[in-house]
């Protein structure tokens, strides 16, 4: 077996070509992406944090490789001078109610195994002097990187070492064989020993064309930003995080500083009825038609109706979200926000309306398929990359390339 082909140019699927290469230097590997460049969607949409891994179960993929990614992406950068800057983050408690999420929250980075510490008022005043909070963690390990730089830079390597990238190649029928694969395109056929399927936003669609029926159905929820005015930067230093509703996997509205220099504030995370759905009104009849027949849509519908309300009306509402960030930084006003660009987060959502929690990868015959790779996908991407190659060791234990 020495032909694989790749689906998805974003992040995830470009790690797994830079470590198949390196793992098997002959192997010929061949990318498809769907748009004219790589890291259109997600990759290229985000708040560019490189995660620390507090906020995740102890021993799930998403604890254990965002502290080992964030660990290997500083690295990447820092062979291949991909600008980043560990930085650190503070995460704050704003009000006497939060005490006990944060404290849990401090205990779970402790559990993770990350140097967090506990900041009084006034050592949170000396990191961001316009913070509004009473207690926060730093987390020194987080910093910020342009993951499309990152991309960039994978896509270079892939190629400099005789890998090929196909771009505007949507892939549109799989056949997965005993011993192989087909893979239809919009232009032309590709045959491979192997197959992964790293497409993010699409990436249940591509598994069902492979033939592969899964529990799951990739919901996407619209992460909305806004842009701090430049006069108005001085108000943040580094990250500035509020202390997350346990129950979600998103983490609330924050404040980051961009490697551009921009002052990011946001994503907020509503719910969307089109999955490459960039401005609030897109609308996709198959997608939406998708949804709306999705049991689990019903059911998370129905269990979170009035955080999903909220999200959709704040996302309507500038004064709702400006009120919002003012909890984090008081001296916000409307207008020192301008609006940024939105991303969409691949978020995999069971029939019975769960979402689900941690990465989720399954081996098909002669596949591999990412069904779950929302945040901290980007930070943990080299580490994804890895679990991917061994996969593939051991669905196809022949492997000679
Ligand atoms: C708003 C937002 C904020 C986030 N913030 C962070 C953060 O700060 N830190 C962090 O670590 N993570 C963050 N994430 C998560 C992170 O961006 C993703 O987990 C990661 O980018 C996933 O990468 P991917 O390669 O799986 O998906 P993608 O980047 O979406 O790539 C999938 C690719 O597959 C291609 N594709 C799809 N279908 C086909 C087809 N039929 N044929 C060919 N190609 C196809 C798509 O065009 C796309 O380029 C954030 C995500 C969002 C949306």
């Amino acid at each position: 077996m020495n032909k694989f082909i790749i689906i998805g140019g974003g992040i995830v699927g470009l790690s797994v070509g830079k470590t198949l290469l390196e793992k098997y230097p002959n192997a010929k590997i061949t990318l498809l992406e769907k748009e004219s460049e790589l890291a259109s969607h997600q990759t290229g949409n985000n708040s560019g944090v490189i995660h620390s891994g507090i906020y995740y179960t102890p021993g799930s993929y998403k604890a254990e490789f965002a502290k080992a990614g964030s660990k290997s992406m500083r690295e990447f950068c820092l062979q291949n001078n991909v600008k980043h800057d560990i930085c650190g983050k503070v995460i704050v408690a704003t009000s006497e109610a939060e005490l006990p999420n944060l404290q849990a929250l401090y205990k779970r980075g402790l559990d993770n195994g990350l140097p967090v510490t506990l900041l009084e008022e006034a050592e949170l005043k000396e990191k961001e002097p316009h913070v509004n909070a009473i207690k926060g963690i730093h987390v020194p390990t987080a910093g910020i990187v342009d993951y499309k730089d990152v991309s960039l830079k994978l896509g270079e390597l892939i190629v400099q070492k005789g890998g090929e990238i196909h771009l505007n190649q949507e892939v549109k029928t799989i056949h997965e064989h005993d011993d192989g694969v087909v893979v239809d395109t919009n232009e032309t056929t590709f045959h491979g020993d192997c197959l992964i399927n790293c497409a993010g936003l699409q990436s249940d669609r591509i598994a069902k064309m492979a033939g592969y029926e899964i529990d799951m159905k990739i919901f996407p929820f619209r992460g909305e930003y806004f842009y701090l005015k430049e006069d108005k930067h001085h108000l943040v230093n580094n990250l500035i995080y509020p202390v997350p509703n346990p129950d979600f996997p998103f983490l609330g509205v924050h404040f980051t500083r961009m490697m551009n220099g921009n002052v990011d504030v946001g994503p907020n995370a509503v719910p969307g009825f089109k999955r490459e759905a960039y401005n609030k009104l897109s609308f996709n009849m198959k997608d939406f038609f998708e949804i709306i027949t999705y049991p689990g849509f019903w059911k998370m519908g129905m269990a979170n109706y009035k955080e999903g309300m909220e999200e959709v009306v704040r996302s309507f509402s500038k004064k709702l979200f400006v009120k919002n960030a003012q909890q984090l930084i008081p001296e916000i006003r409307e207008n020192d926000l301008i609006v940024a660009p939105a991303g969409v987060r691949a978020q995999a959502l069971k029939k019975d309306g769960s979402l689900v929690d941690d990465f989720f990868i399954i081996n098909g015959k002669n596949s591999v398929h990412v069904c779950n790779a929302p945040s901290p996908a980007a930070t943990a991407a080299l580490e994804i990359g890895k679990e991917i190659v061994e996969n593939i060791v051991k669905v196809k234990e022949n492997v000679s390339v």
